[in-house]
Order: structure tokens, then C-alpha cells, then sequence
């Protein structure tokens, strides 16, 4: 038998957290299990070796059949807002918190999502679909290896049980990893309650374990109680805004900015709808349930604003007034440009970003958007351009203008870009190589995920497999991976998302 998870490497800290935070649910098994995927750069967070991914108790453990010494699953209270609208309770209806595991580097909670129904389910059925278990498996992995904060993927799991939505499927249990699960809804769903003593307890639980820097005061400042929570929600704001800055720079749409999947922690949390852009579409809806585009692409950093707005609301008794709210909110701004500057002048190669790259910026994305420029490709071929410009006679490489219709406007941009590159010293090769660490030349697009799906559906997880390795490091060209890194088929067109998952 193998001991992957042993009791002196399991906790479960949100479990000594009053009773009213969760409720203790047991999974409900996935009939005749088979494992999908396991994927072991996650397994190593936890301290398992790819040899415990292949035992039959890594398939029970992570299908929902037994739990693990020192599990106590649970699934977990919050409410929020979905689409602007005020839902109310929410809470784990389909997830379920195992434990914790103390790994080589850090704390993991365990959740497992697709694993039955909880006191939180409402009318759902408490299951996950292998397609979109597929999707949250792959997009976790590949945000990773974007280098933008998520939660992770561990393992995939799945049955023939029927699922029934808008067709029938299958079901399927991913586990997800992350230091902490705690979204803004868990803090509305205090406020809301009118319970400020709970909700003081959540945000000293927050703070001790994962912003410890927020509670003492700034060496030399004499401090107030509320300084701690004060400090939260700043360090909080500014987590979010660097992340909406890092989704904005690789054409990622989330879809459901809801505030209960918003991550306390600044993480990428809850795939569902997602999608990462193919040709360039500012005003790009990933979802389709998402007629009026609260959520589309060009709609995230002021919905990332408005959800923050939503949780200093929350968090306003811990804070001493409303105008601490507004310092800490007013703080937003000033992260998102700082992150989305520095991203975008590594994205072109500039070694330093001045006020009138913003207008070349707005320029480029103008021209993609006007020819649905692929987004991905665009950027990467953005590394082939020369500061002064060859003849290039017998090249076979497709260039940046082939992914515009109108080339003369491609061509006219390229004329702006490369006098701005003219004003630096760096050789073409050294900044084409800095370039091709920053644009992936791989990325999730839907077609990518569809056919990995079609294939886990035939008990075929080779494609899923394909794609992790790319997806893990998706700068490097592969020799043999041309078609990963092409523009999508015609049928890819009419692919759709929802949130029906
Ligand atoms: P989402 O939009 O996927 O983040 O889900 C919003 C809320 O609905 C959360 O509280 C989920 O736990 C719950 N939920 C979504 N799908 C299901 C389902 N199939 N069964 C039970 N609860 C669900
Ligand atoms: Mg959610
Ligand atoms: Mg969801």
C-alpha cells in the first residue's frame, strides 16, 4: 500500500474555523472511477512522486471514494454577486474542501469539485461534467505556466454516470489546489448577515495565514485597530489589479466575474466559460450566457474595480469609516496601469515604458481589433521584426502582417514600431529572445481544449497529456507541434461556451 498522504503532513485550518463557515459533507463517490490525468508538477506541491499517482488509492482518493488520514471534508458558506445582481447564499454546491496537505514549500488546500451534491447545491445536482472538468484541469495548468497567479490542477477523474445539461454527459471530479479558497463572497456573505463578529474572525484568519505583512504597523506609524484590515483590503486591491493586468496581456476572458468567484488570495479561480482569445476582439464575450457583455474582455479591470468596490463594502466595519474604503479602492488605478505597463512593454520589447507608448499600444490593438488579428500570433511574431527592415527574399516564416486583412495598416503600425525601436540600443536578437520568453507561441485556444475533450471522452487522455506539456512551458517552440501553435480551424468558430457546467 502506499502512504502518499500521510496524517503528519495533513491539517485542515479552515476546519477550526467557527461551525457557521462550512458544513461537514462527505463526497458522493464517481461510479467506476478511471483515472484521466494526474498531473504530476501539481502532485509535487504536495510532496506525492509520480509513482503515487498511478495507485489505485490515488484514483479513490481523488474520485471522492475514501478520504486521506487527517481529511475532514467540507464544503465551505459564502453569497455574492452574480451579474451586478445580489444572489444571496451561494456556497461550495458542488465543491468539497478534503483538507490540507503540508507540502515541500508551502500549505495546499484539497478540493475537490464535481463531488456531489451540499447544503449549498440550491437546484444543482452537486456534479461536474468531464467537459468542463477538462477545461478547468487544462486552464489551471496553463495560466500556470503563463506565470499568472491560479489555483492548480491535480487530478482528473471521471465515469459514464449520466450528467444531464443542456445535452447529457458524463461526469467528472477535478481536485484543485490552492493555499486558500476563500473568495470576496465569503466576506459578504458576513456582512450581509449582519454577523461582524464572523466576519472579523474571517479576515484575521485571512490575515494571519496568508498576509501576515498586514498586521503590524509600518515600522515608525502609530496605528489604529482597523490598520490591519485596512492594509488587507489594499493588499488585496492591488493583488486583483495586477491580476486583471496579467489576464489582460494574454487575451484571457474569464466570463463569470462573479464576486464569489473572485479569489481573496488574487487568484485566477472558478474556469468555467472561459476563454483565451483567438483573433482579436475587444469587446470579446466568452460566455454565452453573457448577452449584455458585463463580462467581455475589454469589460474585466473595471469589473475587477467594481467587485473590490463590493468588498470593501463588506469589510467597511473592520475599516473605521468609508474613507479608508476609498483609499484603499482608489489605489486600483495606479496598480493595474504599473502591472499593465510593465506587461505590455515586455509584450513589444521595450526596455522601458514612456507615456507615448500608450498611443502605440492603443494603435496596435486598434489595427488587430479592426482585422481580428489573432491575438496570440500577433505578439509572438511581433519578435521577427527588424529595426531596420530586409528584403526577406525566401523566407518561410508567416509574418505579422499575413494575420491582418488590411496589410497596409499593418504596415503603417510596423512603421511607428520600428521607430520606437530605433530608440534602442539593443540588437534585433537580443530583443526578439526577451520577446519570445514573454508571448507564448502556445496557448489554450477552445478548439485545443474541444479536441483534448473529444478524446478524453473516448478514454483517451493523450491529447489532455499533449497539451499539459505545452501548455506548462508555452514559450519554447516544439519541433512537431506546428498544429498546437497555429491559427484555429474554420469549425472552432462555432464553438460556445456557458456557464452550464
Ligand atoms: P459558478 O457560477 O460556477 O461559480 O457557480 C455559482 C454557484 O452555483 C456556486 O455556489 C456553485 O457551487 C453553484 N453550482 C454551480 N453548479 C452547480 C451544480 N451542478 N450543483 C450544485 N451547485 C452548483
Ligand atoms: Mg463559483
Ligand atoms: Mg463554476
Amino acid at each position: 500500500a502506499s502512504n502518499f498522504l500521510i496524517a503528519e503532513r495533513t491539517d485542515n485550518s479552515f476546519a477550526a474555523l467557527p461551525a457557521e463557515f462550512y458544513t461537514r459533507v462527505q463526497p458522493q463517490p464517481l461510479t467506476d472511477p478511471w483515472l484521466v490525468h494526474a498531473n504530476p508538477d501539481a502532485a509535487a506541491l504536495l510532496g506525492l512522486s509520480p509513482d503515487d499517482l498511478a495507485t489505485p488509492e490515488f484514483l479513490a482518493v481523488f474520485s471522492g471514494a475514501r478520504g486521506f488520514p487527517g481529511s475532514d471534508p467540507l464544503a465551505a458558506v459564502y453569497s455574492g454577486h452574480q451579474f451586478g445582481v445580489w444572489a444571496g447564499q451561494l456556497g461550495d454546491g458542488r465543491a468539497l474542501l478534503l483538507g490540507e496537505v503540508v507540502g515541500p514549500q508551502g500549505r495546499w488546500e484539497v478540493q475537490l469539485k464535481g463531488s456531489g451534491r451540499t447544503p449549498y447545491s440550491r437546484m444543482g445536482d452537486g456534479k461536474a461534467v468531464l467537459r468542463s472538468s477538462v477545461r478547468e484541469y487544462l486552464a489551471s495548468e496553463a495560466m500556470h505556466g503563463l506565470g499568472i497567479a491560479t489555483t492548480r490542477a491535480l487530478a482528473l477523474t471521471a465515469s459514464d454516470e449520466p450528467v444531464i445539461r443542456e445535452a447529457i454527459e458524463t461526469a467528472a471530479v477535478v481536485t484543485r489546489l490552492a493555499p486558500s479558497f476563500v473568495r470576496f463572497g465569503s466576506f459578504e456573505h458576513w456582512a450581509s448577515a449582519g454577523r461582524p463578529d464572523l466576519l472579523r474572525t474571517l479576515a484575521d484568519y485571512v490575515i494571519d495565514r496568508f498576509y501576515p505583512e498586514c498586521r503590524p504597523a509600518p515600522a515608525g506609524e502609530p496605528d489604529a485597530a482597523e490598520g490591519p484590515y485596512r492594509r488587507l483590503l489594499a493588499a488585496v486591491v492591488r493583488r486583483t489589479a495586477e491580476l486583471m493586468a496579467d489576464w489582460q496581456a494574454v487575451g484571457f476572458c474569464h466570463g463569470v466575474m462573479n464576486t464569489d468567484n473572485m479569489s481573496i488570495l488574487g487568484l485566477t479561480l472558478d474556469y468555467g466559460p472561459y476563454g483565451f482569445m483567438d483573433g482579436f476582439d475587444a469587446h470579446h464575450i466568452c460566455n454565452h450566457t453573457d448577452a449584455g457583455g458585463r463580462y467581455a474582455w475589454d469589460a474585466q479591470p473595471a469589473v475587477g474595480h467594481w467587485n473590490l468596490y463590493r468588498l470593501a463594502g463588506a469589510l467597511l466595519p473592520l475599516l473605521g469609516g468609508e474613507d479608508a474604503a476609498r483609499a484603499a479602492l482608489d489605489g486600483y488605478e495606479a496598480a493595474f496601469l504599473g502591472r499593465f505597463h510593465r506587461n505590455m512593454a515586455a509584450k513589444l520589447g521595450l526596455l522601458e515604458w514612456t507615456d507615448a507608448d500608450a498611443e502605440l499600444l492603443a494603435s496596435l490593438l486598434t489595427v488587430m481589433h479592426h482585422n481580428r488579428a489573432d491575438f496570440t500570433l500577433a505578439f509572438r511574431r511581433l519578435a521577427a521584426v527588424e529595426r531596420e527592415p530586409r528584403p526577406q527574399a525566401g523566407s518561410v516564416r508567416e509574418t505579422f502582417e499575413d494575420l491582418f486583412a488590411d496589410r497596409d495598416a499593418a504596415g503603417r503600425w510596423l512603421n511607428d514600431y520600428r521607430a520606437r525601436l530605433a530608440r534602442q540600443a539593443e540588437p534585433d536578437a537580443a530583443r526578439a529572445a526577451r520577446m519570445n520568453r514573454v508571448n507564448p507561441l502556445y496557448v489554450l485556444r477552445n478548439h485545443l481544449a474541444e479536441l483534448a475533450i473529444r478524446a478524453a471522452r473516448q478514454r483517451d487522455p493523450s491529447e489532455i497529456d499533449r497539451l499539459l506539456g505545452l501548455l506548462r512551458d508555452p514559450y519554447t517552440e516544439r519541433p512537431g507541434s506546428e498544429a498546437y501553435a497555429a491559427l484555429p480551424p474554420d469549425w472552432a468558430g462555432s464553438l460556445e461556451v456557458s456557464c452550464s457546467s
